[in-house]
């Protein structure tokens, strides 16, 4: 790959050329790869799609060919077509500026760096923006913020979704401020576009750079890039320079943005038509899952099972994880990658997909097993609570349901973690997850790890798969701390009440998933049938409810979590001597009604049932 990108670099920057001359050069047919060196003339890949049949690399497209082989034949219209510069910001570089625009709208047969248009991409009407890079390297002048602009008005009054391809070197240096200043044009367009909760999908290909990349691509809803592409704020110029001082190439290209948490995915021009057309149908949700037939339903007893049996059962290494479950339950599943800040955490795994025929967001956290090889500790760091929230979010403002998989032994702890803010991310989404305004579902499906979990918990329904456990802490870690050595980590399981029983009977979730009989990492396929007929049923019934309802029924559910009795008297008792009232609670509990825990009354408990909270103590 470094060889690879040193080729490249070599091709964009060893030139004394303009970028668009570059450019030209590399959209005119070849004789071989500059890369691998095979004959190109004769590939139909090449001549089609301009991409190498031997080391795949992506060579530019004029934004003519990129549209056709993205929209469905025959189906674009261009619109604002013939919109021109009509000078730069300087009268004294007027004349090379014209001469500049005048060579390259002949040569291109564009008036300037930007193609908009409407269109269809797989039965999808969608509005297209696309960067031209051979018209004066795509740079972003007065006129292509004005189209972007005039693009994202024509989708609004039409409520279509965007999809924009940018190839763009940076800014317009002949417009100076007037071109710098189409990023503040582009934003405000964007905000409008995007309360209308309309999609911007940006496709990012070889080089998007500057001001495109730092507006139109991580404006973005959902970012993908092409292979190998160069990508990131600087510029070829400056990477230039970084080269020469640090020899480090792999800093602005697509795989590195990938695993720095930039981009969804890297898509291959192959397949781009397909990704889209995927991807405008998972986020223009037409449908929603509704009942046939509403039977009443009755939670089956679950036989008790030994709380240690649980504790090896929920941690099997072959028991199926979060992709395990989202490859047998949604369809169509579209990973979407990266927190945008700092990083790419395989430990949650999350993306798009149908769910009984309905657009939802899943969300998962991954620990891998034995059969597949993403093999991690499951603990969730900062980058990847910040992605989950990005999901929820996009989730909430396509309005599709949230679906979460909890599988973790706990948040991963250390000084990276403290230095990324874990706090503050596990904080964020619980925030977030507590405020969306779309149905959410939890299930935890193996170990239901501290915080780790309960910040992807805080949704309208909580189910828990039968032998998964549900914790504070792991058995081990409590027998060290409040138990000591001599308890069996089997009898410190068993006081920890983790089972899934344990938890229904605690009201902490709602439904208990049957496994079969053999358990689920047996039987995978019957238990994965079994979670999603649950979480459909589920999902039927709380996306039926208004917005407001789910959100006070959720607002209570999370508000009566606890266990306290009301104290005749202590208000008085506590006004007179607060020192007697704790000296009381910790040196003699049958003086505070027998209850371990206990709080200071206020009006808004007393509007709780107080007397279900008071007959059920954690030992017993
Ligand atoms: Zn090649």
């Amino acid at each position: 790959m470094v060889q690879k990108l040193s080729n490249l670099l070599r091709f964009l920057l060893s030139s004394s050329e303009s970028q668009s001359q570059i450019h030209q050069a590399d959209i005119d047919l070849r004789e071989a790869c500059l890369v691998c060196g095979i004959v190109l003339i004769d590939s139909p890949l090449y001549k089609q799609l301009r991409v190498c049949p031997g080391c795949k690399f992506h060579y530019g497209l004029s934004a003519r060919d990129r549209i056709e082989s993205l929209i469905d034949p025959g189906s674009f219209k261009e619109i604002n077509r013939s919109i021109a510069s009509i000078g730069s910001i300087s009268t004294s570089s007027e004349s090379t500026y014209i001469a500049r625009l005048s060579a390259d709208q002949k040569r291109t047969g564009l008036y300037e760096a930007i193609v908009t248009g409407v269109c269809s991409i797989g039965g999808s009407p969608t509005t297209l923006i696309v960067l031209d890079f051979g018209f004066m390297g795509g740079s972003i002048s007065a006129v292509v913020g004005e189209k972007v602009a005039l693009a994202f008005e024509h989708a609004s009054k039409r409520k279509l979704p965007i999809v924009a391809v940018l190839t763009s070197g940076g800014s317009r240096v002949h417009e100076g401020l007037l071109s710098l200043l189409q990023m503040g044009k582009i934003t405000v367009s964007y905000e409008r576009f995007s309360e209308k909760k309309l999609p911007l999908i940006s496709v990012l290909a070889n080089p998007t750079t500057g001001q495109a990349f730092a507006s139109l691509a991580n404006l973005a809803d959902i970012t993908l890039a092409e292979p190998g592409a160069i990508i990131g704020f600087s510029t070829a110029r400056t990477i230039k320079e970084s080269v020469g001082k640090s020899n480090d190439l792999a800093i602005n290209n697509a795989e590195s943005q990938l695993s720095n948490g930039m981009l969804d995915s890297i898509i291959d021009r192959t397949e781009l038509n397909e990704t889209l057309a995927t991807l405008l149908d998972l986020t223009n949700p037409e449908f929603r899952l509704s009942y046939r037939k509403k039977t009443k339903r009755n939670q089956t007893p679950l036989p008790k099972q030994r709380a240690w049996q649980s504790v090896g059962l929920a941690r099997h290494t072959k028991r199926p994880t979060s992709i395990d479950y989202i490859n047998r339950i949604v369809l169509n599943f579209f990973e979407l990658k990266g927190d945008r800040a700092s990083g790419e955490d395989p430990a949650i795994v999350g993306g798009l997909g149908h769910l009984g025929g309905q657009t939802v967001m899943i969300i998962g956290q991954e620990r891998g097993n034995e059969n597949n090889d993403n093999v991690n500790d499951g603990m969730t760091s900062p980058a990847g609570f910040r992605k989950a929230v990005r999901l929820m979010k996009l989730a909430d403002k396509f309005e599709i349901p949230v679906i979460t998989l909890i599988d973790t032994p706990g948040p991963n702890q250390g000084s990276q973690s403290e230095m990324e803010g874990l706090g503050h991310s596990i904080a964020t989404t619980m925030s977030i997850m507590a405020s969306l305004n779309v149905p959410t579902i939890a299930a935890i499906i193996g170990q239901g790890g501290s915080e780790g979990a309960l910040a992807l918990g805080i949704a309208d329904r909580v189910l828990m798969m039968q032998n998964a456990i549900y914790t504070a802490m792991a058995p081990e870690e409590a027998a060290d701390i409040m138990f000591g050595k001599s308890t069996s980590n089997e009898e410190v399981a068993e006081s920890l009440r983790l089972t899934a029983a344990d938890c229904l009977e605690l009201n902490m979730v709602d439904e208990i998933v049957g496994e079969p009989i053999t358990a689920a990492h047996e039987s995978p396929d019957a238990a994965a049938r079994q979670l999603r007929r649950i979480i459909l049923i589920n999902l039927t019934d709380i996306g039926n409810w208004s917005s407001f309802r789910r959100s006070r029924r959720r607002y209570r559910k999370f508000r009566q979590i606890g266990e306290f009795t009301k104290i005749m008297g202590a208000q008085h008792e506590l006004q007179k001597s607060p020192i007697n009232y704790t000296d009381a609670s910790m040196s003699n509990p049958s003086k505070v009604s027998g209850s371990k825990f206990h709080f200071q009354e206020t009006d808004s408990l007393e509007k709780i049932d107080v007397q279900r909270h008071t007959d059920r103590r954690p030992e017993d």
